[in-house]
């Protein structure tokens, strides 16, 4: 018969006492209706909470923010999960402004389901809470400005942590380039989106204006176009891309590199999101691609890259360079 040593049980009982006793202390010290920065797991993005949880966690955001946050269902995946857009804005001055077409900044994460950030998901709450109290916001959205966040775009990717949705497809090669001839939107989750984004556009008469999609990890930024053979691009939109692309700079180091994929990767790629929008919408469409580590540390450099991005947007609108 084992000899059962009681003075080493006693003490893992306090040892096991404490643990529980300092691990509720800190998780009420924690806020509760925001998300908490995220560990790193492997060697792309980071592993987040599950995507039932962010959907509950999106789901009070209209609540909490009712002047400032709109939340949309757009639809299912494959899988059953919900898509889901929410809007920012001042609803009550779309009223004002219909007259004129009003800016649109489009933020979209987890297109590859393994290459969350956890920035993507924190920016809703960020701009609403922020929008009254932030000048640069405050003026956009009281002029009609909006911003749009679809913050996991392949729920079933993001759940399963793979790059491919759940029928095996890289949904950011499955938006059609007419001028490559190519020919996208076959699966669902890009089918759903193309249509809610012309819908809300056009519902709320505003013009796609900025596109950035989040990506990790090279450390980049890059911009149209993605596809082999491409041609240049006009001087004035080639301007307004490295104009945008040294705030990247700014803000994330010198380090960071701007420019197309193949100049920057040395690879091509066809159907991409950004080649999509720049091409149908004129937008300043730009790819995202995080840093290796610790990406999610960088967020206060996320937010003071966008409000200099709104800034920028809200003055182009009144130079009508961008159209
Ligand atoms: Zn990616």
């Amino acid at each position: 018969m084992k000899k059962i040593n009681l003075s080493s049980i006693f003490f893992r009982s306090i040892f096991v006492l404490v643990f529980f006793i300092c691990q509720n202390i800190i998780a009420q010290m924690l806020p509760t209706s925001s998300l908490k920065s995220l560990g790193k797991e492997s060697d792309s993005g980071i592993k987040g909470p599950s995507y039932a949880e962010l959907v509950r966690y999106f789901s009070t955001l209209p609540q909490k923010y009712p002047e400032q946050v709109q939340l949309f269902n757009y639809g299912m995946t494959p899988k059953k999960r919900p898509l889901l857009a929410l809007r920012i804005a001042y609803p009550q001055r779309f009223l004002v402004t219909r007259s004129s077409v009003g800016p649109a900044i489009l933020i979209t994460g987890a297109t590859h389901g393994n290459e969350y950030l956890n920035i993507e998901d924190r920016l809703p709450e960020w701009f609403a809470a922020q929008a009254p109290k932030n000048h640069t916001l405050d003026s956009y959205f009281k002029t009609g400005g909006v911003i749009y966040i679809i913050p996991i775009f392949n729920p079933d990717g993001y759940d399963t942590r793979r790059r491919e949705n759940s029928r095996g497809i890289d949904l950011n090669r499955d938006y059609t380039v007419k001028q490559a001839n190519y020919v996208g939107f076959k699966e669902i989750e890009t089918q759903l989106f193309r249509d809610f984004l012309q819908n809300i556009l056009q519902k709320d008469n505003k013009r796609l204006s900025l596109t950035i999609d989040y990506h990790c990890c090279i450390g980049a930024a890059l911009y149209p176009w993605s596809y082999r053979g491409a041609p240049e691009l006009p001087a004035n939109f080639l301007a307004l891309f490295q104009d945008f692309g040294s705030v990247f700079k700014n803000i994330m180091g010198q380090q960071f590199r701007v420019g197309t994929t193949p100049k920057i990767l040395g690879y091509s790629a066809i159907g991409t999101s950004k080649d999509y929008f720049y091409e149908n919408y004129q937008a300043l469409s730009f790819t995202y691609e995080g840093e290796v580590d610790e990406e999610n540390q960088k967020f206060d450099l996320h937010t003071q890259m966008l409000t200099q991005f709104v800034a920028k947007i809200q003055s182009l609108r009144f130079r009508q360079i961008n159209r």
